[in-house]
């Protein structure tokens, strides 16, 4: 029995193709005509207007706060229910993580909650850095009422759209939302470069001062010389070639993780025991990873289903530990419900790779329906 990870790298012999042909046209490093043409048509995709490849979506958010002014001493309200990148992203700048709970259906940040932390913090004479929501498994966060939030308070937006490529909201895609955006081509996203981001803005001084801060803060004369510390964050350009290639396969990608959604959404419904994390709209969603939260009296519990799932060579996840929970950000301010707390103890992840077979998802199907005890299982 072969072994069904949760989400691994959909490549196949167009990225090896694309990789290829970088390789040996010489641009191998660091930067080249790959990597300006995919900022070029990340930035299509998304709407924005400019798009800087970088190492990481992590490196992505860091540039993009310090772009956007955030500094030592400033709160920057954010997502409690996130992966660690978007806290210590934060941290980096020397600025002060504030962790806000979770909307119960969607696992994304609480605007009611938003805006009474924004009160609170303006009411205490405290500086906002910066507002970083994050779009949580590929459904866009609700940056129609954060963005008139910010606007209120006069703070920037920085968003976390690392898992959210390909979603809109409102009509407009993920990535274009606030005075920049971080996506990232992580192992495990919706579409890879192995590893890296992009950070995304319309702003062309944001734009030249993340590209600029990225490349070790080299002043634009002949020596070496520098007046500001910088970073070596820029993404290779073998790996934007990587990138390039995925993303021609990108609606492709997302509708198959879609379609895995469906398979499980009717076995979880079915059940009556658990909901899929998101809702029932997932119109807008990329679908990036399926969880499903069980709610009230079920059968076997997160534990359980994760050893079962094991038992037959299928990885299965907790959802992320909020991070008013984890350790090292526990002396944090935060403001919460227990609603993320409960999604970390209810909440499970399942294989939504779309490279799957259709006999890998139907080897999830069969456990799913068996540990949720669904006998008549809808197709
Ligand atoms: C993956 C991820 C990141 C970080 O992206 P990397 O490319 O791995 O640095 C940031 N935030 C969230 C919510 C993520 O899921």
């Amino acid at each position: 029995m072969t072994f069904i990870p949760l989400s691994a790298p959909d490549v196949g012999d167009i990225e090896n193709d694309s990789v290829a042909r970088a390789m040996s046209s010489g641009w191998v490093a660091p930067l080249g005509p790959d990597v300006d043409a995919f900022e070029l048509e990340i930035a299509a995709r998304t709407g924005a207007a400019h798009g800087v490849a970088l190492s990481s979506g992590t490196a992505a958010l860091h540039l993009g706060l310090l772009a956007a002014g955030v500094g030592p001493g400033m709160v920057v309200p954010t997502s409690t229910l996130t992966f660690a990148a978007t806290a210590n992203a934060i941290a980096y700048t020397g600025a002060i993580p504030f962790f806000i709970d979770s909307e119960v259906e969607t696992g994304n940040l609480d605007v009611d909650l938003l805006a009474e932390t924004l009160a609170g913090l303006d009411a205490s004479g405290q500086t906002i850095g910066a507002i970083l929501p994050v779009d949580i498994y590929g459904k866009a966060a609700d940056h129609t009422t954060i963005s008139n939030l910010a606007s209120m308070y006069g703070v920037p937006v920085i968003a976390d759209s690392a898992e959210s490529l390909g979603a809109t909201h409102a009509g407009r895609a993920a990535g274009s939302f606030g005075l920049a955006s971080a996506v990232s081509f992580n192992g495990n996203k919706i579409m890879t470069t192995s590893g890296g981001g992009m950070l995304l803005t319309d702003d062309e001084e944001v734009a030249t001062t993340v590209k600029r801060l990225a490349t070790q803060a080299r002043q634009p004369v002949a020596h070496y010389e520098h007046t500001e510390i910088g970073y070596n964050y820029r993404l290779s350009n073998v790996l934007a070639a990587l990138g390039r290639a995925q993303l021609t396969r990108l609606d492709a990608m997302i509708a198959r993780r879609r379609e895995i959604r469906s398979r499980y959404r009717a076995i979880v419904e079915a059940s009556g025991c658990a909901t899929i994390l998101g809702g029932v709209d997932d119109r807008f969603d990329n679908c990036w990873l399926t969880s499903m939260v069980f709610q009230g009296y079920a059968p076997i519990g997160v534990t359980g289903a994760i050893a079962a799932f094991a038992a037959d060579e299928i990885e299965t996840r907790r959802l992320w530990k909020p991070m008013h929970l984890q350790p090292v950000f526990s002396d944090r301010p935060s403001l919460a419900t227990g609603v993320a707390e409960r999604l970390f103890e209810t909440g499970l992840t399942l294989p939504s790779g779309s490279g799957m077979t259709d006999d890998e998802i139907d080897r999830v199907c069969d456990v799913l329906a068996r540990i949720l005890q669904v006998s008549n299982v809808p197709s």
